[in-house]
């Protein structure tokens, strides 16, 4: 049972049946002249207006990339670059807003572009995962280049008050960047109703292939060019286009789009089931982020006195596979800097699981889940120091201590 679509998900048999031709047979490249490349150049055409499409967008506004992590890098350097040939002393082009919670393609960059002169303002965030409307218009300077905070986070699934958000940069004339890796084919995503003006996209949470993503760039924003080379997609992002990958991610924002509504719906029961009936049968389990502004595919628990790497290890040998921490850093034993954002202590956060819920997820397999969730939590307590077993409670508390700044910025 795979459960960790936030970390990857499978192609669609129909997303790979379309790729399939462009391997060997028109494996044209998009910048040549005969028909090979001619026909490569269609299919790419019409694979940006699929994408375009699942954000409302205009197909001129999107560039290929190799992924979430390149269009995160792309747009916050690009605009960096670009605004601090600008700055004077008097007048200072160099404030970034983000949030504590980014990914860390957003937060890393962040820190990169601090050792060249940068200043960030890292936006906290309440227990819930939200940050404050009136914490970002405070933070707001004259220096300030760029406003980027995510629109769903991929750990807890909070999803951010997005169009409330855009409309704050615009007023003080700001671009607006969301990371909507997570978002986008899961909940709307509607560029020109909420006010973004960047946006980062990644092809394999959406059930098409790893290593092909794309930036959203509106018209008239302008960003220094991140890769130079032969001058592919309008010059912005050079490289001969991975054709194969571009047709699989359009057609699978295509399925994405066409099926949303279904999809939210299917993904949204199985969440309220295995909330309701994992708190309902597991003592001490609590739910880490918003039970409101929540993706519909992620559920995101807590359970006291378990160690989150056991807790995955043990579920794998029940079939069910999820996630502890940020999926995109299990090797990294380091807790969650996402978690220690929401105040939840060190000891806690370590024992969280995340899963996240696909097409081929079924309500049948709820009860199994939680049923499967209590054996592993109840044997992980009898061996856990951090449970007491007579008096059958969690007695961790005596060891621990208040999260600390340090545990703020791990990730
Ligand atoms: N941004 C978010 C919110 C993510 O969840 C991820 C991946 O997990 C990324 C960016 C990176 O995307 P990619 O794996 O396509 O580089």
């Amino acid at each position: 049972m795979y459960m960790d679509n936030s970390a990857t998900s499978p192609v669609d048999e129909e997303v790979l049946k379309e790729m399939l031709p462009f391997f060997n047979e028109r494996f044209g490249n998009a910048s040549t002249l005969y028909r090979l490349g001619v026909d490569a150049k269609e299919v790419l055409e019409k694979a940006r207006k699929q994408v375009a499409d699942l954000i409302n967008a205009d197909p001129s506004e999107i560039t290929f990339t190799s992924g979430g992590t390149e269009s995160d890098n792309m747009v916050i350097k690009g605009i960096a670059l670009k605004e601090i040939q600008k700055s004077t002393e008097e007048n200072p082009r160099n404030h970034i807003i983000t949030s504590a919670i980014e990914h860390p393609a957003v937060l890393k960059t962040c820190e990169f572009l601090e050792k060249f002169g940068f200043e960030v303002t890292y936006l906290p965030v309440d227990e819930e995962g939200l940050i404050s409307l009136d914490d970002l218009k405070n933070a707001i300077k004259d220096s300030t280049i760029l406003i980027t905070i995510m629109h769903a986070n991929n750990e807890v699934g909070t999803i951010q008050p997005i169009k409330e958000i855009g409309e704050i940069a615009r007023e003080h004339n700001i671009p607006f960047h969301t990371d909507a890796v997570q978002s986008a084919g899961k909940i709307p995503v509607d560029v020109k109703e909420q006010n973004i003006d960047l946006l980062s996209l990644s092809s394999h949470k959406i059930n098409g292939p790893k290593g092909v993503g794309a930036v959203y760039i509106k018209k008239g924003i302008r960003l220094e060019v991140f890769m130079h080379g032969g001058g592919q997609e309008n010059g912005l992002r050079s490289g001969t286009e991975n054709i194969p990958g571009i047709v699989g991610f359009g057609k699978a924002a295509e399925l994405a789009n066409e099926r949303l509504e279904e999809h939210m719906k299917h993904n949204q029961e199985i969440r309220d089931a295995l909330i309701e009936k994992v708190l309902a049968n597991i003592k001490d389990s609590y739910v880490n982020g918003s039970l409101e502004h929540r993706l519909p595919n992620n559920v995101h628990f807590r359970f006291s006195g378990v160690e989150g790497e056991s807790l995955i290890l043990r579920l794998d040998n029940e079939g069910i596979d999820g996630a502890t921490g940020s999926a995109c850093s299990t090797h990294d034993l380091k807790g969650s800097h996402v978690l220690a954002a929401l105040g939840i202590k060190p000891a806690l956060s370590h024992g969280s699981l995340r899963l996240s819920i696909g097409p081929e997820n079924s309500i049948d397999d709820v009860d199994y889940i939680v049923a499967s969730i209590k054996k592993v939590v109840d044997y992980l307590r009898d061996l856990s120091p951090l449970w007491d077993n007579e008096e059958d409670k969690y007695i961790g508390d005596r060891f621990e201590k208040p999260v600390e700044d340090e545990d703020l910025d791990r990730y």
